[in-house]
């Protein structure tokens, strides 16, 4: 059964109602949780990236907030707590780096995934 609801994930922080973290080991891509407005989800990067991370250039070296509506992907999460390729193997370096995270989600699923719940996610140049 798909469901549509959210998890409650520590660390986002909300900028014009979308709740947003920065993912992957540096932080290169930033994830929004729920599907918004294109636009309205630029815009809210933009902000989290000068009033959460402290870079006073937001977006603005990849374009204009058009622009880069158009390079945020609407994805499907799912919360996962192993990776899924071990068997849980007790020495597993991935499954040790995911239970020591206060979440870890793989946003590659499908919306029909148990438990999947919407996402929207910006690569970052550079
Ligand atoms: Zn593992």
């Amino acid at each position: 059964m798909t469901t549509a609801t959210i998890p409650d994930l520590s660390g986002f922080v909300e900028h014009l109602g979308i709740r947003i973290s920065p993912i992957g080991d540096d932080g290169e891509s930033l994830l929004a949780l729920g599907h918004h407005a294109p636009l309205k989800a630029a815009h809210a990067f933009d902000r989290f990236l000068r009033r959460t991370i402290g870079d006073p250039g937001g977006l603005t070296d990849m374009g204009t907030p058009a622009e880069i509506a158009q390079d945020i992907h609407e994805m499907w999460a799912v919360t996962v707590t192993d990776c899924g390729d071990c068997g849980s193997k007790p020495d597993c370096r991935q499954c040790a780096d995911m239970k020591a995270a206060d979440w870890w989600i793989d946003w590659t699923v499908s919306e029909a995934d148990e438990g999947a719940f919407p996402v929207m996610v910006l690569h970052l140049e550079g």
